[in-house]
């Protein structure tokens, strides 16, 4: 079977692909350019060899018909390509555009273009789940029935943050897919996956240290050669994260699974601080400790409390078997060095 990967060249697209692709599927990946399907190449050399994963260029997804060629005889679709950036100049073109245009584009390709999809499984995110005006909303419960509320004008007005408005794409993004199976019934289902904030090991041929994808900048900003002990603890954002290849191996169960169809998921495996992380950092990885924020080792999440994730769903239906944060922040840990000694 053959699947199309959107956006290829990202840090969780990597992943989906190396499962896709170890599971036994063919692999056409979407990049921007040459220069990145050469890039996305060198993380699988022996399946570029054998041809079971190849490239097509989808320069950007807002022009209308982006993926009318990307699209053709694929069975199955896992559509990932979104700016993720959370500091933009302006909201309307570097957001909210690119997300909800591109799944309009790649839906309404799929209708003109594949006939006989069999799913499309789409990457939304946690932000599309979270009420941000409600803040950390402590006794609160987060789970796929939730959905962020704001309007796309007003996320597109001047004074509301990147995070909003990258929050509002997600959710208005994600609510166009919903809303066009409701309206079209197409022969092919859809299946969401919500991720909190993604870490993990960094696969991605395509990045270096000053390109990394917005959650692995997270870590390394805890603990870059520029930052040290004496530096005051980042803030949280959000509070709720997961690990990558647990992302990646929900894509590949909700394309499998026939009961995942129609269904949305709150991929999340709990809450973190940005302090949990630094401590992990600090006790098991002593190659970085000099490097490492101390603030108020072993205090968690803090004096402040927060929402709870419900990942109940995702371990019924999906099977997901949670990786622990220790884990995935000393693997993606390991990554970043590793791009250090490369550069
Ligand atoms: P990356 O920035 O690593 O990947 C984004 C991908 O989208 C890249 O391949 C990028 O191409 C492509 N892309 C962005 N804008 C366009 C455009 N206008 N036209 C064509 N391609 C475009 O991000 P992640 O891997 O972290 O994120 C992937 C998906 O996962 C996104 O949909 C994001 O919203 C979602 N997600 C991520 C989370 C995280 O913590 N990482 C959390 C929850 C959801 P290029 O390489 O050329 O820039």
């Amino acid at each position: 079977q053959l699947i199309l990967v959107t956006g290829a060249s990202g840090f969780v697209a990597t992943h989906i692909i190396d499962v896709f692709l170890r599971s036994g599927f063919l692999i056409r990946g979407t990049v921007r350019s040459y220069d990145k399907a050469e890039k996305v190449s060198q993380a699988f050399p022996e399946y570029v060899r054998d041809g079971r994963l190849t490239f097509t260029i989808v320069r950007d997804i807002s022009s209308f018909n982006a993926f009318d060629e990307a699209v053709k005889d694929v069975t199955g679709i896992i559509h990932t390509a979104t700016p993720f950036q959370m500091q933009v100049e302006n909201n309307e073109r570097d957001l909210l555009i690119p997300a909800i245009e591109g799944t309009k584009n790649i839906l309404r390709s799929i209708n003109e273009n594949v006939p006989n999809l069999r799913r499309l499984v789409l990457i939304s995110s946690f932000a599309s789940i979270i009420d941000l005006s409600k803040g950390n909303r402590p006794d609160y419960v987060y789970s796929e029935k939730d959905w962020n509320p704001m309007s796309y004008q007003e996320a597109a007005k001047k004074g509301t943050s990147g995070a909003e408005a990258y929050c509002a794409a997600k959710a208005l993004a994600e609510r166009e897919a919903w809303d066009f199976v409701k309206r079209e019934c197409p022969s092919w289902d859809l299946t969401t996956i919500c991720p909190p904030m993604v870490y993990g090991p960094n696969k991605n041929a395509t990045t270096d240290l000053a390109h990394l994808n917005t959650s692995s900048a997270d870590i390394y900003r805890l603990m870059s050669p520029t930052s040290k002990p004496s530096d005051p603890m980042p803030a949280n954002d959000f509070w709720a994260w997961v690990d990558v290849r647990d992302v990646a191996d929900a894509h590949l169960k909700a394309y499998e699974l026939p009961e995942a169809g129609g269904q949305r998921f709150f991929v999340a495996e709990g809450n973190f601080s940005y302090q949990m992380i630094a401590d992990i950092l600090r006790e098991r990885l002593p190659e970085v400790r000099e490097r490492v924020p101390i603030g108020m080792p072993q205090s968690g999440l803090g004096n402040v409390e927060v929402y709870g994730v419900d990942n109940s769903k995702s371990k019924q239906l999906l099977g997901i078997k949670y990786r622990t944060l220790q884990n995935s922040v000393l693997d993606a840990a390991q990554s970043l060095l590793e791009l250090e000694r490369r550069e």
